[in-house]
């Protein structure tokens, strides 16, 4: 926060406007609610839309691969959580660098890559990633990642801030270059003239021969490794069946080090209803890897907002707002998401109709008591 607008907070706390303070971002992305007036985009009399094209943007290209993201900026009601898709050739190196203010969550839809990283303790990790694969970097956590193999390598990367940009991470080539030859030398120990030919800008994305395996005995990284994985094999978990579709789920739980993401592979068939619930604890952010679908979003005060979706576009959920998910086309509908909690909490409709008495619900929805004998409230997740 730049002094200005701390100071702008501190006076308006003082005038009064508590609730001016306490919604200040940095309480978005951990999971906590914004107290206060409802966010901007949230707060008209219609819901605003909840789909983006990230598939129809143009990305940015580089010799080693491309990136396109959906921040706020691009996608305003996405306030906690911000996306990218990236593709490397094989080769191609996103080059280390790391992130002042956002956790990254990954999920590769195909190819391979190679993943280095570094932790606060100094130990490192050098893992590779095949389709199916998630990652997570802690904020702040040093990383690399390299498309290896001999097609492209394709992932989505999710970031726990809405505000966060993919371009504009702390990159070691844009550090190194605007530090003076003569501090590198003395660091390194090594004449300034080493430092004649490095760049002088950011490099971003580079490219050089893809690596070749690696050894197995010792695993690089292996006598420094931290106690925690980057790297959850989501495609390899076996899933939870329904007669709707299938879901795969890594929290904190199945995933350690993944304090701040939850993440969720879900197969939705055609016909079939991801059944009407929301979130307690997070915002949800999705990308449609296939299919077509529709989402409907229901933010109270009669507020109901259906979007389509196609392959390449993103949904967003804001925490506590109650939606559902049809699969309007011929063909499964692959949809990945990622909530911004490392615990997973949700409620259904279902649920909660099957967790109260049909007296209740009679008086509650002004109908005869019978109207709910038949109702089926159990295992309704994904309905056929
Ligand atoms: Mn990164
Ligand atoms: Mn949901």
């Amino acid at each position: 926060m730049s002094e200005f607008s701390r100071r702008d907070m501190l006076g308006a706390a003082a005038a009064g406007g508590v609730a001016a303070a306490a919604t200040g971002t940095e309480t978005f992305g951990q999971g906590q609610p914004p107290f206060g007036p409802t966010p901007a985009p949230l707060a008209g009399t219609e819901l605003p839309s909840f789909r983006f094209q990230l598939g129809a943007v143009a990305p940015k290209r580089w010799d080693g691969g491309w990136a396109k993201e959906a921040t706020v900026a691009e996608f305003p009601v996405s306030q906690a959580l911000a996306g990218v898709l990236m593709s490397l050739v094989p080769g191609g190196l996103r080059e280390l660098h790391w992130h002042a203010n956002a956790a990254e969550w990954a999920y590769v839809i195909k190819g391979q890559c190679r993943v280095t990283t570094i932790n606060p303790q100094g130990e490192s990790q050098v893992v590779d990633f095949n389709a199916g694969d998630v990652w997570y970097f802690p904020r702040g956590f040093g990383h690399s990642i390299q498309g290896i193999g001999s097609e492209d390598c394709l992932f989505v990367l999710v970031f726990d801030n809405g505000y966060f940009s993919e371009f504009g991470t702390f990159s070691i080539s844009d550090w190194v270059g605007h530090t003076p030859p003569e501090v590198l030398a003395k660091y390194f120990g090594v004449p300034a003239a080493t430092f004649a030919n490095f760049p002088k800008r950011e490099v971003y994305i580079s490219k050089g021969p893809v690596p070749p395996p690696l050894p197995a005995n010792p695993a690089p990284g292996s006598i420094d490794k931290g106690p925690l994985t980057h790297r959850y094999q989501l495609l390899a978990q076996r899933p939870s069946v329904y007669p709707g579709g299938t879901n795969r789920l890594v929290s904190q739980q199945q995933f350690p080090i993944s304090a701040t993401v939850t993440g969720a592979l879900m197969q939705i068939k055609p016909g079939a209803l991801r059944e009407p619930h929301w979130h307690p604890n997070a915002d949800e952010w999705q990308y449609y890897i296939s299919g077509r679908a529709r989402m409907t979003v229901f933010g109270s005060h009669g507020r109901v907002r259906t979007d389509e979706f196609n392959a390449g576009d993103v949904g967003y959920v804001p925490q506590g707002y109650g939606h559902y998910i049809e699969n309007i086309g011929n063909e499964d509908v692959e949809l990945l998401i990622a909530l911004n909690n490392g615990s997973y909490e949700s409620i259904s409709l279902a649920d909660w109709i099957g967790a109260n008495p049909h007296l209740l619900l009679a008086t509650n929805f002004e109908v005869p008591e019978n109207t709910f004998k038949d109702f089926q409230t159990r295992n309704r997740f994904l309905v056929g």
